[in-house]
């Protein structure tokens, strides 16, 4: 909805609602993944590569022991001949002659291998004379055994790693073993929680009279941790429209994503659909999903100081319901996805699914997309009683959900269907 076409809905209701897939589709055109910036090595795990990497070197760079043990002339192990232990190769330090034939380098794991000799002999499998100096092999061994080649983990020019991964804990060790010291990742993006409600306590007080905990902040916050996004201070707004606006404006100016919790319906004290159409462009206020149907969707103009992204042309606002079941559904099933995808990471959900059976009616209705919480009971899904949007315990009783397409009025007993699991059982 351009600026100043905004409908006030308050105390009338939502007229339409957005489809799901429409507003997945306007979304998913309206944003990208953010610009790079370059991260030092030991910093960069969990970041999302911009750029793929290529090895500039052979790893390893010099042939070395695979175990402990004494290089050798595989041919004297078969008869085995007693050799001669001409010195030592230690990781770093080198034994600085060659090897000939009937003689032995002791040798440690890591350690360069000596010129001359062809075979590592265990050192197990070595039998070490009483006078210190003669080893004999117990078991013959072949050429190149236990030898680590010249590029055998990585070779010089080799690509290791495609745009687009989120490093992980092994990739950036990886990194480091092909000299590698900054890395270019996309930004993570920044992202504002501003929790509305005059009810409201932050977490941690104790509920009293009429005022309840905030508990929808830590759980966004946990969700955009999860997403890659970085956790600004969370800001409390009481309902009023001139906090409300200021609260929103001095967001876009610090965040690439704006979350606002509560407020968003269609009650007197709801002021931020208003504010986000005087501010930008409200292009969602009403989706036809349940439980999240008050959500709203704004696009906001970059403010001039805050233009440091050319991938973005505006700061995605989610005016996510209050409810904290409505809250979750909203950010999980839709902001997430955006907030993944500015971070570099997938569109998709993160969630393994699982088809399985309905073990009970799964309520829907038709035109709307239905988040249903189900737990899986003898392999079968069976929707959570303690289904309500303010009911935080249903959602987490859940072993995962459903999601029911608009053309489906409900699922019975018996039919397919595809479950995303919260965890892995
Ligand atoms: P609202 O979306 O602001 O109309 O709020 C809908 C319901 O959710 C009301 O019962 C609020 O008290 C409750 N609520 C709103 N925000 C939160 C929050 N941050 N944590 C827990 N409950 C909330
Ligand atoms: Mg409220």
């Amino acid at each position: 909805m351009p600026p100043g076409e905004f409908t006030d809905v308050r105390m009338k209701g939502f007229g339409e609602r957005a489809a799901v897939s429409e507003v997945l589709a306007v979304l998913q055109g309206r944003t990208a993944p953010q610009s790079s910036q370059w991260h030092s090595v030991g910093q960069a795990a969990g970041h999302v590569l911009a750029k793929l990497i290529a090895s500039s070197i052979d790893v390893p760079a010099f042939a070395r022991a695979a175990m402990d043990g004494y290089a050798v002339h595989a041919a004297d192990t078969s008869p085995a001949l007693p050799l001669t232990v001409i010195g030592e190769a230690m990781p770093g330090r080198p034994f600085p002659g060659v090897v000939a034939t009937r003689q032995a380098v002791r040798i440690a794991t890591g350690a360069p291998f000596p010129t001359g000799a062809d075979a590592l002999l265990q050192a197990e499998f070595a039998r070490l004379e009483s006078d210190g100096e003669h080893v004999t092999a117990a078991q013959a061994v072949p050429v190149g055994k236990h030898i680590v080649r010249v590029g055998e983990d990585v070779p010089k020019g080799q690509t290791v790693l495609h745009a687009g991964r989120r490093l992980r804990p092994q990739d950036v060790a990886l990194l480091a073993s092909i000299g590698v010291a900054e890395v270019c990742v996309h930004r993570r993006p920044s992202v504002a929680i501003l929790v509305t409600g005059n009810e409201l306590r932050s977490p941690g007080a104790t509920p009293d009279g009429y005022h309840i905990v905030d508990s929808n902040s830590p759980m966004l916050a946990a969700f955009i941790e999860r997403d890659g996004g970085e956790c600004l201070p969370v800001k409390y707004l009481p309902d009023n429209y001139a906090t409300v606006r200021a609260g929103i404006l001095a967001a876009i100016e610090v965040a690439d994503v704006v979350l606002v919790s509560g407020g968003t319906s269609v009650g007197t004290e709801d002021h931020a659909p208003r504010v986000a159409a005087e501010l930008g462009e409200l292009a969602f206020h009403g989706i036809a999903i349940r439980p999240a149907g008050p959500m709203g969707i704004a696009f906001m103009p970059v403010p001039g100081s805050a233009i440091t992204d050319h991938t973005r042309s505006h700061i995605v606002t989610f005016l996510l319901p209050g409810n904290p079941v409505s809250c979750l559904c909203a950010y999980d099933l839709i902001a997430g996805r955006v907030v993944r995808r500015l971070s570099g990471r997938s569109w998709e959900l993160p969630y393994p699914t699982r088809r399985v059976q309905a073990g009970a009616k799964l309520p829907s209705a038709l035109g709307r997309t239905d988040y249903v919480r189900v737990r899986l009971e003898d392999g079968k899904a069976v929707p959570l009683a303690t289904g309500g949007a303010s009911n935080l315990s249903g959602a987490v009783a859940a072993d995962g959900f459903v999601l029911i397409e608009p053309e489906r009025e409900s699922i019975e007993p018996g039919e397919h269907v595809e479950v995303s699991l919260y965890d892995l059982p």
